[in-house]
């Protein structure tokens, strides 16, 4: 196993969208930290084995389940089978998202409703089923401190406007205030909830851009750090947000961008 800190151990972690990218990367950390890995995915299954077998060959263990989270009847089912399998979960990735980008007066309902239905309808409604869960089990203490966990990978177009991107920068800010009134309403039952924002995370959603000489350039231009992320930078930080260490963290975003955030800008002028 990568880590020898097992900050996860005896925990079950749920983890939306982890056939690639950013949900593969989390799904791997979350295990080498001593979890037992639900390896939600979509419609690529090859991703999703290569997801387990990586796990399984450093030692840990997971279950794949295909589920369309925006779908309530697939929802309910994956966490049917968890229930059978695990018992239970202590720890709700949301990571499942897509993007479907065009400019408003050519956005149809289809890629507006596609856009929402996934990343901010699938985040609802997997974190409804593992609240019940969460409530249910209530602290365990030989666990964790908490009786349950939520981390929604939000992004920083939960603050920075998006031309062209009008569906998805409408999903991630609904996304942090789902985040914001979660927390407040879970907190006194122990139950933490937090988003990560990534800025600009090498995968597959992004391609497009750093596949291209001149865009990612202009890209790299908009990050104070001078790379763009890797998703183990966001993997690492989910497993801390995780873990007891961050037993105190709840109703926050965490920015992971490189300062994108920055207005860079303002480096010169302003
Ligand atoms: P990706 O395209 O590599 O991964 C997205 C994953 O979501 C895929 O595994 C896909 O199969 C899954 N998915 C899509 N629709 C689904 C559905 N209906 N049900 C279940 N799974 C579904 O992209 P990524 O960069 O790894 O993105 C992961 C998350 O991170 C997304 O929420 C994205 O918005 C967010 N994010 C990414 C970046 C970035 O720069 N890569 C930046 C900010 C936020």
């Amino acid at each position: 196993m990568k880590t020898t800190e097992q900050h996860l151990k005896g925990q079950v972690a749920l983890v939306t969208g982890a056939s690639g990218g950013i949900g593969q990367a989390i799904a791997m950390q979350m295990a080498a930290a001593g979890a037992r890995v639900v390896i939600n995915y979509h419609s690529n299954d090859k991703g999703a084995q290569k997801t387990l077998s990586q796990i399984e060959k450093a030692g840990g263990s997971g279950l794949i389940i295909k589920a369309d989270v925006a779908k309530e009847g697939e929802v309910t089912g994956m966490y049917a089978e968890i229930a059978t399998k695990y018992k239970t979960i202590d720890i709700l990735v949301n990571n499942a998202g897509i993007q479907q980008d065009n400019s408003i007066a050519a956005m149809t309902l289809a890629e507006w409703q596609a856009v929402i239905n996934t990343n901010l309808t699938g985040s609802f409604l997997c974190a409804r089923e593992a609240v019940k869960m969460f409530q249910k089990q209530g602290v365990a203490p030989r666990r964790s401190k908490s009786a349950g966990k939520i981390i929604f990978i939000s992004s920083v177009h939960n603050v920075i406007p998006w031309a062209g991107h009008a569906n998805y920068t409408a999903s991630k800010g609904g996304e942090t205030m789902l985040m914001k009134t979660l927390a407040q309403e879970l907190a006194p039952q122990k139950i933490r909830v937090n988003s990560i924002a990534p800025g600009a995370i090498k995968t597959d959603i992004n391609k497009k851009v750093w596949s291209d000489p001149k865009q990612n350039e202009q890209l790299l231009e908009m990050i104070p750090y001078g790379r763009m992320g890797e998703p183990e930078d966001i993997a690492n930080l989910a497993v801390w947000l995780a873990s007891d260490q961050a037993d105190y963290i709840t109703g926050t975003t965490i920015y992971a961008d490189g300062g994108m955030t920055l207005y860079a800008s303002f480096m010169h002028g302003g």
